[in-house]
């Protein structure tokens, strides 16, 4: 279980592994393009190189890339649709490029489709993303808040696209190539209680029942600015927020997470420094 933070690649992504030393990560999560769109900066062989061994130098065995947010795999509109595979597919490819471990994306919105329809959508976009994808770097779909109607924000939908991808023969040999990305504020934001230790037990009990807890690659740790089941994306500091520092520590303590590693994307306002802290004193305790 290592922790981390997200990271700034301004001037390129060589420079995330120093960024990500300078903050006390152990791993960290970066984005390989603008967040909010445009073309993505050329991944030159000198820039590979540097990252590769920027990464060796400060010790970074994993690290992790988030897709842009425009990303909507159910989208009516076959613009934005083809866009978000072949977006998604080319991130998959340049973190494998990059040695990356994993790249995680938000689905998207179902908008004005009936939910069944749009959830069937998104699963032909994702068998789309990995057919013929041979690189290394996994790739994960990250649960939503459940705003609007955001596909993927409960574990029947998650379990539906996972066990779905599972089965489809096209991608029979590649079933460790995908699995989930958790983000607590955005389970907390859906109606999932992980305040304590018997809600957190719980929840991940019906995780490994649904989906199986061996899709569960990484943890977004976040807080929740907001109540549960308010289906708002509003991430907070480590215990600052509705969920509470105990049950970070819970999912710090809990035994069947110990190989799955841990992001805080919480505003870089320096108090994220803290965030980070606290996990690994919850580690130590
Ligand atoms: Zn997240
Ligand atoms: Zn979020």
């Amino acid at each position: 279980m290592l922790f981390g933070l997200h990271v700034s690649a301004a001037g390129g992504v060589q420079n995330c592994p120093k960024n990500a030393k300078s903050l006390g990560c152990e791993t960290y999560q970066f984005f390989s393009r603008p967040p909010q769109g445009g073309p993505a900066p050329k991944l030159t062989i000198s820039i590979v190189k540097q990252f590769k061994s920027q990464n060796k130098k400060y010790n970074f065995n994993k690290t992790y890339i988030h897709t842009p947010y425009f990303i909507n795999f159910a989208s009516d509109n076959n613009r934005i649709k083809y866009g978000s595979i072949s977006v998604v597919r080319e991130e998959l490819e340049r973190a494998s490029l990059l040695d990356v471990t994993a790249v995680m994306t938000h689905l998207g919105s179902a908008k004005e489709q009936p939910e069944k329809a749009a959830l069937k959508t998104t699963l032909a976009s994702l068998k789309k993303v990995l057919t013929g994808y041979k690189g290394k770097s996994v790739f994960l779909i990250e649960n939503s808040a459940g705003a609007g109607k955001t596909m993927g924000d409960t574990l029947e939908e998650l379990a539906y696209l996972i066990k779905k991808l599972a089965g489809s023969p096209e991608l029979k040999a590649q079933s460790s190539s995908f699995g989930i990305c958790l983000d607590t504020c955005h389970a907390f934001a859906t109606g999932y209680d992980l305040r304590n230790k018997k809600f957190l037990n719980e929840f991940i009990k019906q995780f490994d029942k649904k989906i199986d807890l061996k899709y569960l690659k990484l943890i977004h740790a976040n807080d929740s600015q907001t109540k549960i089941g308010e289906h708002k994306d509003r991430h907070e500091h480590l215990g600052q927020g509705e969920i509470g520092l105990a049950g970070f520590e819970e999912l710090v303590k809990n035994s069947k997470l110990k190989k799955v590693d841990m992001v805080a994307e919480t505003p870089h306002d320096g108090r994220h420094i803290q965030d980070l802290k606290l996990l690994k004193q919850f580690r130590n305790k």
